[in-house]
């Protein structure tokens, strides 16, 4: 095809989808461009430790996230840092319009753009972001170094980030709305064989209690018995799971119920 200026394929995106798209294009000789507006990578950077990620018995996050982008740019895939403002469909091509004002035209698009972490939606959350209040253990668990912190969430996430805070804290409070995690096998027993996680079972956080000093406590709930209690900590870690970032996708395409596009087997 003529160089014309049209890419034959823009992946929005940088995260392991993104960057997997993008080895595939490359090799087949696409004209491709992937655009990422933070760290190639995606959420995996805020991963501590992978376990499950065949060939890798053990790897951190941000290594294995290295590792993609090489992988990706070996093939010479273009990267771009910017955030994408805009996408419009058209007939013979697609117009994607960056922060910068760049603007980028393709035959074909891939939306890769992954989730951002999902909001508890309570009194303090909002207001105390950053002082005491995160949603990355790696990022932040330093900062909490021999302190109590709450983790709240009962998936794979929580469950992890609980185990890695549980080395640097003085105690972890795990706070989950049911009687059982979500999490896999393997990392429920660890949890629960960890002295310093104390798992508050059926309890929701209503509200996180917070002064000019930062976080103090959280109000929780019992979902079964709604009897409210305080519980005195000086910072919470929210891993509730993530909501699609699902903004650039055109008007029309059928989503389901979460904001997830609903695709099929093509
Ligand atoms: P998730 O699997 O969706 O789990 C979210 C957890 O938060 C659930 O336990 C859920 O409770 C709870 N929750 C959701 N909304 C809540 C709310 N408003 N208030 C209180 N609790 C709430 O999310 P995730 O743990 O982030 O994992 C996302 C995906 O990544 C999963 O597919 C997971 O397997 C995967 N992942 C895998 C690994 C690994 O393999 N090592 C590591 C991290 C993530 P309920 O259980 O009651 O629904």
């Amino acid at each position: 095809m003529p160089d014309n200026g049209v890419h034959d394929l823009i992946i929005i995106g940088g995260g392991p989808g993104g960057l997997a798209a993008g080895i595939y294009a490359m090799r087949a000789a696409l004209k491709t461009v992937l655009i990422e507006m933070a760290a190639p990578g995606g959420q995996v950077n805020n991963s501590d430790s992978v376990e499950n990620w065949p060939g890798d018995v053990h790897i951190s996050g941000a290594e294995l996230a290295t590792k993609f982008s090489q992988h990706a740019q070996s093939y010479g895939l273009e990267i771009i840092y910017q955030e994408v403002v805009e996408l419009e469909p058209g007939l013979d091509y697609h117009r994607v319009k960056l922060a910068n004002g760049t603007r980028l035209q393709a035959h074909a698009v891939i939306l890769a753009t992954g989730g951002s972490p999902r909001k508890l939606n309570v009194p303090g959350e909002e207001d105390y972001y950053g002082k005491g209040i995160s949603y990355c253990a790696v990022c932040d668990g330093f900062f909490f170094r021999d302190k109590t912190v709450v983790v709240v969430g009962g998936g794979d996430t929580a469950a992890e980030e609980s185990l890695y805070l549980a080395k640097l804290a003085k105690k972890v409070y795990l706070v989950h709305r049911r009687d059982q995690l979500r999490a896999g096998a393997l990392l429920q027993q660890r949890v629960k064989a960890d002295c310093n996680i104390d798992i508050q079972w059926n309890s929701v956080v209503t509200e996180i209690k917070a002064n000019d000093d930062g976080v103090y406590a959280v109000e929780l709930k019992d979902t079964q018995t709604g009897a409210q209690r305080e519980l005195a900590t000086d910072g919470v870690f929210i891993f509730i799971g993530f909501d699609p970032n699902n903004t650039l996708v055109p008007a029309g395409t059928k989503m389901n119920a979460d904001g997830y596009v609903i695709t099929d087997e093509k």
